[in-house]
C-alpha cells in the first residue's frame, strides 16, 4: 500500500512518520510529477487552508486531486485538511476542494483558545481516543446521511467519514495514538479500487 500525502504545508511530516511505523510506505506530493505516481489514498494535513488551497491551485493540483476523490481515492483530512474537504463553511459555499458534505466553522474556539488536549470516544476506533487540536475548525453539522458523525466533543463535531472521505477537527499526527491513521489503513482496504 502507497500513501499520498499533501506536503505543500503544514504537519505532513508526522503524518508519514506514523504511516511508515504502521508498514505503509508513504509519498510527498509537492507538484504534479509526485501525484501521477500510483497511490491507494492520500493525507491532507493540517496548517493553513488559505494557503493549501492557494497553493493547490498555483501547481495545477487543484482539478486532479478533486477529481481523483470524486473518483473515490480514500482521502484523510486533518484540521486544515478537514476544512478544505467541507462543502460549505458557516452556510456559505467554499472554495476548497467541497468533496464532503460537511459545514465547517474555522478557528471555532476562538484564535487563543483554539489549542488544547481532549480525549474522547470515536465510533469505530475507540472509547478514549487522544485529540491535539490547533486553532482548530469544528464541523457546524453533516449536510447528508452519507456523512457519518464519528466524534463530538464539548457538543461540536470532530470527526465525520462520508464512504471513502476521513476527516477530523483535531491532529492525531501529533499524539502518539495510532488508531485514526490504522482506521484510515482498514477503510482503504475495503474500498473497492
Ligand atoms: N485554522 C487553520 C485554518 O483555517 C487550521 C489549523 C490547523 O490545521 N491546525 O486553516
Amino acid at each position: 500500500m502507497r500513501i499520498a500525502v499533501l506536503a505543500l504545508q503544514g504537519a505532513f511530516i508526522e503524518h508519514e512518520q506514523m504511516l511508515q511505523e504502521l508498514g505503509v510506505e508513504t509519498f510527498e506530493v509537492r507538484q504534479l510529477s509526485d501525484w501521477q505516481q500510483p497511490k491507494d489514498g492520500l493525507v491532507i494535513p493540517g496548517g493553513e487552508s488559505t494557503t493549501q488551497t492557494k497553493l493547490l491551485h498555483d501547481l495545477g493540483l487543484y482539478e486532479p486531486i478533486r477529481q481523483a476523490i470524486l473518483d473515490g481515492l480514500p482521502v484523510f483530512g486533518t484540521c486544515a485538511g478537514l476544512i478544505l474537504l467541507a462543502k460549505q463553511e458557516d452556510g456559505h459555499p467554499r472554495e476548497g476542494l467541497g468533496t464532503m458534505d460537511i459545514d465547517v466553522c474555522r478557528n471555532a474556539y476562538g484564535r487563543q483558545l483554539g489549542s488544547f488536549h481532549a480525549v474522547a470516544p470515536v465510533a469505530g476506533i475507540g472509547e478514549e481516543v487522544p485529540m491535539t487540536f490547533i486553532r482548530a475548525p469544528y464541523i457546524n453539522k453533516v449536510l447528508s446521511p452519507s456523512s457519518q458523525v464519528l466524534s463530538v466533543v464539548d457538543g461540536h463535531i470532530v470527526a465525520v467519514r462520508q464512504d471513502h472521505q476521513l476527516a477530523t477537527a483535531f491532529h492525531p499526527e501529533l499524539t502518539t495514538d495510532y488508531h485514526l491513521h490504522q482506521y484510515f489503513i482498514e477503510q482503504i482496504c475495503q474500498t473497492p479500487s
